[in-house]
């Protein structure tokens, strides 16, 4: 089958606010293969909506990682900076259903207004303050929340097979368009997934916990869901997340050293279960990748071992 034929769509969908690290990279690299080994089409699109944190050289800077790691994608890149209309789209689209209320809220006044037994992982679950109407606040523009669907939300992840959240409860009604007038993430990521067709959402384990929201938007705005797969983290030995860690843990940096591609992409797959480490392209990955052979658990990233890698640079 080429590139194509195939009915499945895949992509990878990087914040351009620095350099690419192993965490996304390795994000990426899932993503490619597992379109790929389907002979499906693989899309880049930049999120890029916080003009604040996104940054026009880091662009640049992600496209050429992704080459060199012989990473390639189907189509032009994506932006979500230029999106802002079919965001707005939606938005209208969901207060027409009376799904969306505007928020005048600032943070430090959720904060008090939730109950500390209530403050879910991330951060206080919203108390529904002005659910019911509230009165503008003069000189400032509302936010707009979705009121969440009472209920559990289920789906089942290809890595991490059923998985369910109350949404409502456990979150709360969540923002869609921050008050300067930004989509939020959660709605940013529906309506371009939607609209690039994508099939096959593979991302970390991080954002596993906003997947229900975004299924309650595809359902609300009657878009096909896709499927999702989230991959585990990086970790450091000490149980953290990996860090940044002076070069040797972005992309730019690695190659900066010297460190030959292969031997990135061979460390990636190991650290995945994929092989046992030695240097590899990625295009040879393809013919024997199967998510089902991605590992569960997070993998550890031991500093011996970057330093091997950039020893093999030198
Ligand atoms: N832009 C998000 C990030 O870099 C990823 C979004 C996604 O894959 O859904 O964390």
């Amino acid at each position: 089958m080429t590139a194509g034929a195939s009915p499945v769509v895949g992509r990878f969908a990087p914040s351009p606010t620095g350099r690419l690290h192993l965490g996304n990279v390795r994000s990426a690299l899932l993503g490619w293969l597992e379109a790929r080994a389907a002979s499906g089409r693989f899309l880049l699109r930049v999120e890029d909506l916080d003009p604040e944190r996104s940054r026009a050289e880091a662009i640049d800077a992600l496209l050429e990682d992704l080459s060199w790691l012989g990473l390639d994608w189907d189509g032009e890149v994506w932006r979500q900076s230029q999106r802002a209309s079919a965001y707005d789209a939606a938005l209208e689209a969901l207060k027409e259903k009376g799904l969306v209320y505007p928020c005048w809220c600032t943070r430090a006044e959720i904060a008090r207004a939730a109950s500390a037994p209530h403050a879910g992982e991330e951060g206080p679950v919203y108390p529904g303050t002005c659910r019911d109407g509230a009165a503008p606040k003069p000189g400032r523009a509302p936010a707009f929340r979705f009121r969440a669907t009472p209920g559990v939300v289920r789906f089942v992840d290809l890595v991490h097979g059923p998985v369910e959240q109350d949404v409502a409860a456990e979150v709360g009604d969540f923002v869609v368009r921050r008050f300067d007038g930004v989509a939020s993430y959660q709605l940013a990521v529906v309506v371009d997934d939607a609209a690039q067709g994508v099939t096959d959402v593979l991302r970390a384990d991080d954002l596993l916990s906003s997947t229900p929201r975004q299924l309650l938007l595809y359902r609300a705005l009657g878009l096909p869901e896709p499927r999702f797969a989230h991959v585990p983290l990086l970790l450091q030995p000490d149980g953290k997340r990996l860090a940044k860690r002076e070069g040797a843990t972005t992309v730019a940096g690695l190659r900066a050293a010297g460190v030959p591609s292969e031997a990135l992409v061979g460390l990636l797959a190991k650290w995945s279960g994929l092989t046992e480490g030695a240097p590899v392209r990625a295009a040879d990955l393809v013919r024997d990748f199967s998510l089902s052979r991605v590992r569960r658990e997070p993998a550890v990233v031991m500093p011996e071992a970057l330093d091997t890698l950039v020893r093999s640079g030198t």
